[in-house]
């Protein structure tokens, strides 16, 4: 327990990272012809979608689908490090091998680094990519009884994996996981089964994420000074904010996860 990976952190990109590059993209492309694009992975490395619209750009749990006037859509995923920078088309453009894709207009240039997925599909195909996906915590339609009755739907499951699974509900990553439970009193272990108010996790998961969505800081204490953001999340033998207690850090699933052993008992 508590290994090396315990150690390393990075910002994760989770579904309000998401959310804001759809809106940094949408700003910059929305509305206007695409004068170039460059797909640098094998499979799309001669696609060529200039001279079409990009028509939107929708966040979906932690996938990005970008829309042209044709029926396309450019689908990606940030996975662990990705992210996107929108600059001014007439700027030089940095080369770099970690770049994915570049879609740019006349005025302004999106590039996608280090992105986990990138490809293009017909738009009617998108449930193909998005469609396992469970309700979406930033989405328009979001569903939170939904939600919880997914969660419910496999009892034994430990609270930490069931909030991570994008098939119950989209948009929670490694960060938002450990608050949510610390923020509740649930072990990280604990089956959801045994979870007294899945409804409260659920709905408190929805208002950190959607109070998050415009900041570039992800904070879910409330204390925006650097270093004082999260509960638990990257304080390993760090003292609880709210008791003292050493924090606790292990590996569960594949993911790290956070908790303190006296706010959540079990
Ligand atoms: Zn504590």
């Amino acid at each position: 327990m508590g290994g090396a990976a315990c150690g390393m952190l990075r910002p994760m990109p989770e579904g309000d990272t998401v959310w804001r590059a759809a809106r940094h993209i949408r700003d910059a492309l929305a509305g206007r012809v695409l004068t170039r694009s460059d797909f640098r992975v094998p499979r799309f490395a001669v696609t060529d979608l200039a001279g079409r619209s990009v028509t939107e750009a929708v966040p979906r749990g932690k996938h990005l689908l970008i829309r042209t006037d044709d029926g396309l859509t450019v689908h990606t995923h940030l996975k662990m490090e990705g992210r996107w920078r929108i600059t001014p088309a007439s700027g030089r453009l940095r080369e770099s091998y970690r770049i994915r894709v570049i879609l740019a207009n006349a005025e302004w240039r999106a590039v996608g680094y280090q992105l986990g997925i990138v490809e293009v599909l017909p738009t009617a195909q998108e449930d193909r990519v998005t469609g396992h996906l469970g309700p979406d915590l930033l989405g328009p339609d979001w569903d939170q009884a939904e939600a919880v009755r997914r969660l419910r739907a496999d009892p034994e499951r430990s609270a930490a994996e069931a909030l991570l699974d994008q098939r119950n509900l989209a948009g929670i990553g490694n960060v938002y996981k450990s608050e949510v439970l610390f923020l509740r009193g649930i072990r990280p272990w604990r089956p959801v089964g045994k979870i007294h108010d899945v409804d409260a996790l659920v709905s408190l998961s929805h208002r950190m994420l959607d109070a998050n969505k415009d900041r570039v800081n992800r904070v879910t204490t409330g204390d925006q000074r650097s270093g004082h953001g999260t509960w638990v999340y990257g304080r390993r033998d760090r003292p609880c904010r709210r008791c003292g207690t050493r924090i606790r850090c292990a590996e569960l699933g594949d993911r790290i996860t956070y908790w303190c052993p006296s706010c959540q008992p079990d």
